[in-house]
């Protein structure tokens, strides 16, 4: 038995994964809660949001002028990549103009989800 708190929305159900019967869910208030607590227990993912650095006339800016671009992954990837694609973040910079859901980094580590951009940046 595993539990978990579902994340899916505010109310945080608590939830009791069984493995050893078809991972049946418990505890939880809706069907989405159910498809969480599987999905966490079998193949968790997450969304990685983060931001990644601006070049300012083509170039990496010093550390005082720095500005970032907030990006997020189009959809969630596996939890075990997650490293991966920090570090493929932080090694990513954009160059403006930067507008919103532009793919930063397409199918990053690999995945079918891109890293997009979340604001502008003129
Ligand atoms: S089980 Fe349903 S109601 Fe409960 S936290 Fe998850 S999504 Fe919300």
């Amino acid at each position: 038995m595993k539990e978990l708190i579902c994340i899916v929305c505010p109310r945080g159900c608590r939830l009791t994964v069984n493995e050893n019967n078809d991972y049946a869910v418990t505890g939880n208030s809706c069907k989405r809660g159910e498809v969480y607590g599987k999905a966490e227990v079998t193949a968790p993912v997450r969304v990685v949001t983060s931001t990644v650095r601006v070049l300012q006339d083509g170039r990496v800016p010093s550390r005082d002028r720095a500005v970032r671009c907030p990006v997020k992954t189009s959809d969630a990837i596996p939890k075990g990549l997650i490293f991966d694609a920090v570090k493929a973040i932080e090694a990513a910079s954009v160059k403006p103009p930067v507008r919103i859901g532009d793919v930063i980094i397409p199918h990053i580590c690999g995945t079918q989800a891109d890293l997009v951009a979340t604001k502008n940046i003129i």
